[in-house]
């Protein structure tokens, strides 16, 4: 009989088997190798088969690898809450570890709601969110997603929580200027509150640089200023999906602090066990925490696996990795090195719309046409051909949707391991060329 596993993305396409990962490569079992230009899927943020975080897990496995959260609490996830809580900014001294992006977002949303009802506030259950947005799979966390086309088998489902357009200065939304807009896309969200009432909003969610939804679409400065400002004026929570952007992707331990703006709510995930376990968290400040610590003391939420201690062991490793090889300082130098080469390819592909991101994570927008930023048609499926072409000539891409309304337009991410060197950021320009070429030669 037929047999696969249900998690490959199309189950009739054929799938090289992984052999193993060193550093920025990826092996497959006939002996190719792959430059991990997008660390899966901007997940494996130190890169494959670091030696230190390996050892991590052997220790930790040879005292224990599990143990219930409400029986026991670890060393290991006592510590990585104590480091989180040192490197984030703000007060943000609560976590509350889970085991993806989509329960981070979804815990995040319940820890919202239960801060207002532990105050009194009963009636602030509603969740304003960004189109263009994706804070993750299961059915809270698409209600939260403006991600048009991972939410269309299911809108009888989901909320309407998609709420606001988002700061995509290239096709904007109002059609106006970064330079003279006044954030015409933040103070929306003031109109869309008095519309509700704030009575009836427990917190609004972004991402600080749009991934999946978008690629790669960072604010204007100043964007989240306002959006913070408007937020507080209503007490509604400020969360930070920070799955993608979080643990240095852009710089910074949180993306958030690049425009000094202080969430109430964190999300963490993918680069937090940098690929090589999976946790996540939802970071709570000591705002929200207050309430609850004065009422029932406990969050309502959790999962099995929350909180064990191989998965804390590793992200403890991979803290520790990033701050005694000092990378994440080093990344927005690596950001503008690899930008600055892809303006280059910029001018010499007429099909590059919009170059975008910050620190590692870069968007690659596509257009026919530069000049009226016409996307590509839906049918040619231009991003699924980009991602192959580069596939094969040994370079791996990270799909994403663009355009404003979600479903007309085409886009990549490169995010390669923060710890590429100067060498392997060349080596990846070239294969990218090599992949452009073979676009404008046989796509074309
Ligand atoms: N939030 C953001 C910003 C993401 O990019 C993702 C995944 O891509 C998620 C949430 C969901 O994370 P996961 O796939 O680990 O459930």
């Amino acid at each position: 009989m037929e047999h696969s596993y249900l998690i490959k993305p199309l189950l009739d396409a054929v799938y090289p088997t992984i052999d193993y990962g060193k550093g920025i490569y990826l092996y497959d079992k006939e002996g190719k190798r792959y430059v991990d230009a997008s660390s899966g899927a901007v997940t494996a943020n130190i890169g494959h088969g670091v030696p230190e975080i390996i050892d991590a897990m052997v220790q930790q496995a040879k005292r224990v690898s599990f143990v219930y959260r409400s029986q026991f609490t670890s060393e290991a996830a006592e510590a990585l809450a104590g480091k989180i809580a040192e490197q984030c900014v703000g007060s943000l001294n609560w976590s509350f570890f889970v085991n993806s992006g989509s329960e981070a977002t979804e815990t995040a949303m319940k820890i919202a709601i239960q801060h207002w009802q532990e105050k009194g506030v009963k009636t602030k259950n509603k969740i304003l969110s960004r189109w263009v947005s994706y804070h993750g799979i299961t059915l809270g966390a698409l209600s939260m997603s403006g991600h048009t086309l991972r939410r269309a088998r299911f809108v009888p489902l989901l909320e309407d929580f998609p709420s606001i357009q988002p700061p995509y200065c290239y096709r904007c939304p109002y059609n106006l200027e970064p330079t003279s807009c006044k954030f015409a896309c933040a103070t929306e969200l003031e109109n869309v509150i008095k519309k509700i009432g704030a009575e009836h909003i427990a917190a609004f969610i972004a991402e600080p640089v749009i991934g999946a939804a978008g690629g790669a679409i960072s604010p204007p400065v100043g964007y989240f200023k306002v959006i913070k400002e408007i937020c507080d004026h209503h007490q509604i929570l400020f969360i930070a999906d920070e799955v993608m952007t979080g643990f240095g992707r852009t710089g910074k331990m949180l993306a958030c602090e690049h425009w000094g703006v202080e969430p109430d709510i964190v999300a963490l995930g993918k680069g937090m066990g940098a690929g090589y376990a999976p946790i996540a968290a939802a970071l709570v400040s000591n705002k929200v925490m207050e309430p609850i610590l004065a009422g029932t003391k406990s969050i309502m939420s959790g999962h099995t696996l929350s909180a064990n201690p191989q998965s804390c062991a590793v992200s403890l490793a991979v803290m520790e990795y990033l701050q005694n090889n000092r990378i994440i300082e080093q990344v927005e130098l690596k950001g503008f090195y690899l930008s600055y080469h892809l303006q280059e390819l910029k001018e010499e592909f007429s099909f590059i719309g919009d170059i975008r991101g910050k620190g590692l994570l870069i968007g690659i927008e596509f257009v026919q046409s530069v000049e009226n930023k016409e996307p590509f048609p839906r049918e040619d499926q231009i991003t699924n051909k980009m991602i192959q072409l580069g596939a094969n000539n040994g370079i791996l891409l990270y799909p994403s949707a663009a355009g404003i309304d979600g479903i007309h337009g085409d886009a990549i991410i490169l995010a390669p391991p923060l710890t590429i060197s100067k060498d392997e950021i060349d080596e990846l320009i070239i294969l990218l060329r090599k992949t452009f070429l073979d676009f404008s030669n046989e796509i074309l």
